[in-house]
């Protein structure tokens, strides 16, 4: 394919700002609780009732706040990447049901009035907050015990957001029609703001960007099988638009409509070609519900995607040189990425790909990688190592441990070294580990986990 066919302008890669939108975050909290200081009624509430308030109030806007980290705007995730924006999230909702819990127990215990917490007969707004803090309860224990709970992703996204509008509406009632605090008109106005911009930002994740993605979509350009279970899909944009801007390393959400009752649904997976080619790919393996019906997609069926998200590229950290990437089987897929880029443009920059394997037949675009090789750009090195290697197989066989890779970091770096690692969780938290204890600082060891 010609290199410079369609050269695309390169992806805004500065991650400025970052501390700015912590910032705002926290002052938003903040503001809410100086404003209610400034214009709170004179209610004749003790302190500890006041700080039930206060925990209620920083709870409201904590899960207001969450609707819109969830809506994956981009200009809240570029400095961080998702998977940080998600973490945070999950933080986040469990930090808003710690207050809120607080919030109820300090209400109680500041007011005299335990039956707040156990009384059946009691005003309707109580229930409210009661179901509020409930789904709360629900949805905090559901996301961080998803997998241990075996709750499959698509049901848990269902009632997910489901349980995330009923919390919000619910706590917003009560809040308005108990809170002694809220009759004042700042704090109405305040609360009625934060709701507002919620459903604006529900809207537009929901409904208005779909919506604009299904009215530009993708179009299948190749489906290649890559490995026995594993396939690459090429898309190319509706006429006359153009690809958005994205890093190599960078990942996309694609939603396929293929017709003949093949499911519907959202995923991520990393855009493993290059801007520096037309169109976009992504080389997908078959692990589950889903991924097991994509070797059934055709040339020609339509798809929704919403790119680019991320920062697991080497061109977000342009002073690293002597370059170390660990992959893990499907894993590779930001690294082929990575590397037909750096071809693409000549980069210079010295490549040490640790790639692991079950057996060779899953070894994806292995002739392509000897080529970059043997190109000489970049410098790189393939080392593969098999679990389950076959008897002429004359390579590293094994897992790849901490005195694999210290052998193998032995020499030098050539430059500043930097780490990138893309491989399941045990094996990520074992290569992470042990690229510390060799005296990688933390900020060179870069990491995408293939679940957020
Ligand atoms: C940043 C990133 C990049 C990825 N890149 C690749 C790639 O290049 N190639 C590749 O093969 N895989 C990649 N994945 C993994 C891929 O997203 C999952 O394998 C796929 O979504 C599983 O779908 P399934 O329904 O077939 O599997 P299931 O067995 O149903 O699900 C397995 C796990 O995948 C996740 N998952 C399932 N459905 C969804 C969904 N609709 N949206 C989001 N997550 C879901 C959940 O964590 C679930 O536990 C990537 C994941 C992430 C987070």
């Amino acid at each position: 394919m010609d290199a410079t066919a369609d050269p695309h302008p390169a992806v805004p890669l500065r991650a400025a700002g970052g501390a700015v939108r912590v910032a705002l975050y926290f002052f938003l909290i903040v503001f809410a609780l100086l404003l209610l200081i400034w214009v709170r009624p004179h209610t004749g509430d003790g302190l500890i009732h006041q700080l039930g308030k206060n925990c209620g109030l920083v709870a409201f806007v904590i899960l207001a706040l969450q609707a819109v980290l969830a809506a994956r705007p981009k200009w809240v995730e570029r400095p961080f990447g998702l998977d940080m924006v998600f973490r945070f999230h999950k933080a986040a909702g469990a930090t808003a049901l710690g207050l809120l819990l607080l919030h109820v127990t300090l209400v109680a215990w500041g007011s005299h009035h335990w039956q707040l917490l156990t009384a059946l007969a009691i005003r309707w707004p109580v229930w409210l907050g009661r179901v509020a803090l409930l789904a709360l309860a629900v949805n905090v224990t559901a996301s961080l015990w998803r997998r241990k709970l075996r709750i499959e992703f698509e049901r848990w996204r269902r009632w997910h957001n489901l349980l995330g509008v009923l919390i919000i509406t619910f706590g917003f009632v009560h809040s308005f029609v108990l809170g002694g605090d809220l009759q004042a008109p700042a704090m109405r106005v305040y609360c009625v703001a934060a709701l507002g911009a919620v459903a604006a930002v529900y809207l537009w994740h929901k409904i208005l960007r779909p919506r604009r993605l299904r009215r530009r979509p993708y179009t299948v350009s190749a489906v290649r099988r890559e490995a026995p279970r594993v396939w690459t899909i090429e898309l190319a944009p509706s006429s006359g638009e153009r690809v958005f801007l994205y890093a190599p390393g960078q990942f996309h959400y694609v939603t396929f409509r293929r017709g003949r009752g093949l499911p519907v649904e959202e995923h991520h997976w990393t855009i493993s070609s290059t801007p520096t080619r037309p169109g976009l790919a992504s080389t997908i393996k078959e692990v589950g519900d889903f991924t097991s019906t994509i070797g059934q997609t055709r040339v020609g069926d339509r798809a929704e995607v919403d790119g680019a998200y991320g920062r697991f590229s080497y061109l977000f950290y342009p002073d690293e040189d002597d370059l170390l990437f660990v992959a893990g089987g499907i894993g590779i897929t930001p690294f082929l990425a990575m590397l037909r880029h750096m071809h693409d443009t000549g980069a210079d920059k010295k490549v040490l790909l640790l790639w692991s394997n079950r057996s060779e037949q899953d070894l994806v675009a292995r002739q392509e990688l000897d080529q970059i090789a043997a190109s000489g750009r970049p410098q790189l090195k393939v080392v593969h190592f098999l679990t389950r290697p076959g008897e002429d197989w004359h390579g590293e066989r094994g897992r790849m441990g901490a005195e694999v890779l210290a052998r193998y970091l032995a020499p030098p770096a050539a430059g500043t070294r930097g780490a990138y690692v893309c491989c399941p969780p045990p094996m990520a938290r074992d290569v992470i580990r042990s690229l510390g204890k060799l005296g990688l600082p933390a900020r060179r060891i870069h990491e995408e986990g293939f679940a957020l």
